[in-house]
């Protein structure tokens, strides 16, 4: 078999960020869904790895740490998702422990806007329901809460409405920086790849400045077949990994078997000029 024909999901969220699933019970998922080298990349946060890589280990899935870190590029929120890395590195341990550390307080401040400019009360305490790690309160989970109280019907269309930028609800808020996350991720032996870059909204010109900063800093790869992109941007991302010089990932970004566009492991392979990010280690 071909490296690039291996089922890899090399991105998922366990209920330790903003999945609802224990760690154990998605690797238990990612097996039976046909996974054959799986990662658990929960934001900002490398505390679920454990439980994930013993799952793994006794179900007989290989198994790649990693963890997707929230940026702040240009203004812009950008996700860098680190694969293969030591997850005990105190550098990166500290830098994620400061990146979570202002999501308690921006939660109130969503709150506070959900209650002044949509007249929805008490979505913090909504939210915090959801929460499976008090370090990790994040929209999706203030997304849940109005989901269930019947602001909108979807979990993707209380993001249009009230979550996504611009919208009542939403609290503008600095990430890491890319060097620090970048940083952060070689430093404990990691690759660095770009994730769901068709999601960011960025003037070609922009992308331009960022797949070279980005380049320049030691990323490797971007995600190309993603549960966030369409059928085009597949293709659309493996010609600018290319270009630049990247390799692929692939990765569902389950959350929720609610919420699933696209199930783990249910992506398709990656196309055939794609080099696959998993290569040298499979
Ligand atoms: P946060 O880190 O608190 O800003 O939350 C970001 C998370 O919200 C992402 O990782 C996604 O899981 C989720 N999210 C962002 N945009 C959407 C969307 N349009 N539909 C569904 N979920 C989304
Ligand atoms: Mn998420
Ligand atoms: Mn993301
Ligand atoms: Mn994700």
């Amino acid at each position: 078999m071909l490296s690039s024909e291996l089922n890899a999901d090399l991105h998922s969220h366990s209920i330790i960020s903003d999945g609802v699933l224990a760690p154990a019970q998605l690797a238990a998922r990612a097996k039976s869904n046909g996974v054959e080298l799986w990662a658990l990349t929960d934001h900002d946060e490398v505390r679920g790895i454990p439980e994930a890589r013993a799952a793994a280990h006794d179900l007989g899935m290989r198994y790649i740490p990693g963890v997707e870190i929230s940026v702040t590029w240009a203004g812009k929120t950008i996700h860098i998702v680190g694969l293969n890395i030591d997850e005990t590195s105190q550098g990166l341990v500290d830098g994620l422990a400061k990146t979570r550390s202002g999501r308690e307080s921006r939660a109130r401040d969503m709150a506070a806007e959900l209650a002044s400019r949509s007249g929805i009360l008490n979505a913090y305490e909504g939210a915090l329901k959801y929460v499976g790690n008090p370090d990790l309160i994040s929209r999706s989970h203030f997304a849940r809460y109005l989901v269930e109280i019947g602001a909108c019907a979807t979990v993707s269309d209380v993001f249009k409405h009230y979550l996504a930028e611009g919208k009542p609800g939403y609290v503008p808020h600095r990430w890491a920086t890319l060097s620090d996350a970048v940083g952060w991720i070689r430093n404990a032996g990691g690759t660095v790849v770009v994730a769901h870059p068709g999601r960011y909204d960025l003037t070609p010109l922009a992308f331009d400045a960022f797949f070279t900063e980005f380049k320049n800093l030691g990323g490797l790869a971007i995600e190309t077949v993603t549960g966030s992109h369409t059928v085009d941007q597949y293709e659309e991302y493996t010609k600018v990994a290319a270009q630049y010089g990247f390799l692929s990932s692939r990765g569902s970004d389950f959350h929720s078997p609610q919420d699933a566009e696209i199930d783990i492991g249910h992506l398709p392979v990656l196309p055939s000029m794609a080099k696959p990010v998993w290569e040298t280690w499979v």
